[in-house]
């Protein structure tokens, strides 16, 4: 037996006997109207109770009734004041909506999209449900008949065929959501580079896009001595996978994603409770690649292009060491002074290859590149630095729309006196904590040439440790969504 994840449907607005509806309210009033009234009659009333009851619609505020009347549930969801709502908000009081109703038993779910009357309802909706029911149980064996599972999410409006396309764009979205926290909680015995590569052949084979995989002897041969440098200390070989969709006209967006497979840190090895999770240090290339997939599958009309850069960081007999001087794709030398600041150096060769092979209009790069994040801006804030104010602008926009949260930090050039080496053009790591997150980026900013860049480092955001609103225990999938919606966007 496996675990099959909820399925989430759009249909026009049934309420049958005996089934369970979530319905939402709003501060504004409290009003019963329309279908919700419909729910109040055909439960004796139990809305127009709960509310007489002290139900007050608060932000979040869930409330189970099990009514006399026709229906098995009513699950009543209060959304403050609409106009007050943030998208993420709304996304997670659907999410946990449908996880309170998973936990009461409850295997189908009617949603009554009407009842909620804000912007971009079917959307909130669509990816509250998909992604707050969505648990990775691949590798569960036990018991699974007694797990909990709520098999269908029925998503009732009035007009289906006029909310259809909001609701498959979301489906994808979401998708490439779940895809991404999938692969990222894929353990590194089973993701290693060869295996991430094959899934970025197959993600290109499935939606035609050109696949080029450079090898690790091709990368000798190109002179890519950093990430080739990185992957010497394991037995699975460094790799980039370079996929492109061509939807557009004109010079395309160049996305970078690191993919670190497990990162030990090299000889600068982590301690307990920092090694674990590095499975993790993937993130970057998986965001990216189903990034790309999500923008072809929704046929935006841009051309695009991901670069991925896959290695592992182990500690051999073969694995670069503190001290050694590195070159670079574009010639330049790096002193490594800690090889645990090993995504830098994968990124180094991928992004002066890519820019320089692509001549992109714009490049971003994402990755878990520094524990630093976590002091600078906490579980929940992916920061972003980059050369160009207008491509962060639109970046800032696009994560604004669907609810995620990014927040710019300067890169003045000062930071960069941190990365200066006495004997090489560069090193790897500063000699202390100070500003991470940046210093990390003026490393990166070597290697982007001219084009247009941003970074998003997502070495905190990429985990949760709660299982809350849209978020599970485990691998976030962060800014997938905001990097689809910038690609979108993108003019
Ligand atoms: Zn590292």
């Amino acid at each position: 037996m496996m675990h099959k994840d909820t399925t989430v449907v759009l249909s026009k607005t049934m309420i049958s006997a005996g089934s369970s509806v979530l319905a939402a309210l709003s501060e504004d009033g409290l009003k019963i109207s329309g279908a919700l009234k419909v729910v109040d009659g055909m439960s004796g009333n139990a809305v127009s109770l709960a509310v007489k009851n002290g139900f007050k619609a608060e932000k979040g505020e869930l409330k189970m009734l099990y009514p006399a009347g026709k229906l098995h549930a009513v699950l009543l969801l209060g959304l403050g004041k609409r106009a007050e709502l943030k998208q993420d908000q709304f996304i997670d009081g659907v999410a946990d909506g449908a996880k309170a109703a998973r936990s009461a038993g409850i295997t189908e779910l009617h949603v009554l999209a009407d009842s909620f009357g804000v912007k971009d309802s079917i959307r909130g909706i669509t990816l509250g449900s998909m992604l707050g029911t969505h648990r990775f149980m691949k590798y569960k064996t036990k018991d699974l008949a007694k797990v909990k599972n709520l098999g269908k999410i029925t998503i009732m409006v009035e007009d289906p065929a006029k909310q259809q396309k909001a609701f498959d764009e979301a489906k994808i979205v979401a998708d490439a959501v779940k895809k991404t926290r999938d692969m990222v909680n894929t353990p590194p015995n089973v993701a290693g580079t060869e295996e991430v590569a094959q899934y970025a052949k197959k993600i290109a084979a499935e939606n035609r896009l050109k696949c080029t995989l450079l090898e690790e002897k091709d990368m000798e041969k190109l002179g890519m001595g950093c990430i080739t440098a990185v992957g010497k200390g394991s037995a699975a070989k460094p790799k980039i996978a370079i996929l492109e969709y061509n939807g557009g006209a004109g010079k395309p967006v160049l996305l970078v994603g690191k993919g670190v497979t497990f990162d030990s840190g090299g000889y600068n090895l982590k301690p307990t409770n920092y090694i674990n999770n590095m499975k993790d240090d993937k993130a970057g290339a998986i965001t990216m690649l189903h990034v790309i997939e999500a923008v072809a599958r929704l046929g935006v009309k841009a051309n695009v292009v991901a670069a991925v850069a896959l290695a592992e960081n182990m500690v051999s007999g073969m694995a670069y060491r503190p001290d050694d001087i590195l070159k670079a794709y574009n010639g330049m030398t790096v002193e490594v002074t800690n090889t645990d600041a090993e995504g830098r150096l994968v990124l180094a060769d991928t992004l002066a290859y890519s820019v320089e092979k692509h001549k992109p209009q714009a490049v971003v790069d994402i990755a878990t590149l520094t524990g630093a994040t976590m002091i600078a801006l906490g579980h929940f804030t992916t920061p972003i630095v980059g050369t160009d104010e207008k491509l962060i602008g639109q970046l800032k926009e696009a994560a604004d729309a669907t609810g995620e949260k990014v927040w710019q930090l300067p890169l003045w050039e000062e930071y960069g006196e941190a990365m200066k080496s006495d004997v090489a053009d560069l090193k790897n790591s500063t000699d202390g904590p100070d500003a991470g997150v940046i210093t990390g980026a003026m490393f990166l900013k070597n290697f982007v040439g001219e084009a247009p860049w941003a970074h998003l480092d997502i070495g905190t955001t990429v985990w949760s440790k709660a299982d809350k609103g849209a978020k599970q225990k485990g691998a976030t999938g962060v800014c997938v969504r905001t990097l689809i919606e910038f690609v979108k966007n993108w003019k």
